[in-house]
């Protein structure tokens, strides 16, 4: 049994079975979420629930954050309440949200002006990995203190690297997700290729998986429906990684493509497919992002045909 209080702030898709196996592993989780049936949720799991943020992070020596995008953290750590000015000095941060690695510059930096620790430590591995406690945490900031958050990361995964200092994290998370785009984006092109031809698509998947096109769609997560019983495609592609998500990652990839003056061809045509299948579908903001099939399903809603 692991001891010593932990703050857990966003308990939505990912968060909720991150605080839960905390609990698991035996620490005090002490819980936050606007949502209130998410709180109850969390409650329900073994953690303390509370009624603000400043509540919640009241006798922790630890916080972990768990939240959308980036107005939504800098607003809570830097503004309102502004968790910066109300956390204990010996406080480590652990931001796992997935934000612009500037913003998580900008935290580690008014974090340190106030003598607190604080990493940046985005995830893979999606609600599956979250439940299962099989994260991977990508973190940047100081070696000492990504090393002190190991321990608690691995209650919730089975991978914790170092990329380098502050914002670092969010720069190899970034990276990591573009790959994932374009991967997941070519996959169903290669698919629907073959099945407009007249080939099966589990057969034709098959095929790819065990030759030279074989990668993590075609291994985990296929996009093409029917083909992997537990994959988002077979359940009308949800639940999962929201295109809306995929689409905020894409955002961050291409700003950090901008600033870093690198060619990103693929990312960006990665990026117009998917708001393509967002302007086609309006309501798949919320669906799994290897719904982008059906903008080669649909060959008459896309444009590009
Ligand atoms: P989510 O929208 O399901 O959860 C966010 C939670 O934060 C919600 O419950 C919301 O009520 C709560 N919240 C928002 N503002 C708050 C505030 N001010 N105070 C307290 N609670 C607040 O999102 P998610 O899918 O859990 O994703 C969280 C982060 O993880 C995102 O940055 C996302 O990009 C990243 N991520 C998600 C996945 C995935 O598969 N869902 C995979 C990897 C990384």
């Amino acid at each position: 049994m692991s001891s010593g209080t932990i703050a857990f702030i966003g308990l939505g898709n990912m968060g909720a079975s991150m605080a839960a196996n905390l609990v698991k592993a035996g620490f005090t989780v002490h819980a936050y979420d606007l949502n209130p049936t998410a709180l109850a949720q969390a409650e329900k799991a073994g953690c303390i629930a509370t009624s603000s943020a400043l509540d919640c992070i009241a006798s922790a020596n630890t916080l972990i954050t768990m939240l959308t995008s980036d107005d939504i953290v800098t607003e809570l750590y830097l503004r309102n309440p502004g968790l910066f000015n109300h956390l204990p000095s010996h406080c480590l941060v652990i931001d796992c949200s997935t934000i612009n690695p500037q913003s998580s510059q900008q935290l580690a930096s008014a974090a340190q002006a106030k003598n607190l620790r604080c990493i940046d430590a985005p995830v893979s591995g999606g609600t599956a990995g979250a439940l299962a406690a099989t994260l991977t945490f990508i973190c940047g900031g100081e070696a000492g203190d990504v090393e002190q958050a190991k321990p608690i990361l691995l209650s919730m995964g089975s991978q914790v690297f170092h990329a380098g200092g502050a914002g670092a994290g969010q720069i190899a998370k970034a990276c990591n997700n573009m790959l994932l785009a374009i991967q997941m984006a070519a996959t169903a092109e290669a698919l629907q290729m073959g099945v407009n031809s007249g080939l099966d698509a589990g057969t034709l998947s098959e095929i790819m998986r065990n030759s030279s096109g074989s990668n993590w769609v075609l291994d985990k997560y296929n996009p093409y429906p029917g083909v992997m019983a537990q994959a988002p495609a077979s359940n009308q592609y949800q639940p999962g990684f929201m295109v809306k998500l995929m689409l905020k990652d894409l955002a961050i990839a291409m700003q950090t493509a901008q600033l870093s003056q690198s060619d990103t061809p693929l990312g960006q045509h990665a990026q117009q497919l998917f708001e393509q299948l967002m302007h086609n579908y309006p309501d798949y903001g919320s669906k799994d992002f290897s719904s982008i099939q059906q903008l080669y399903q649909q060959p008459h809603v896309n444009p590009r045909r």
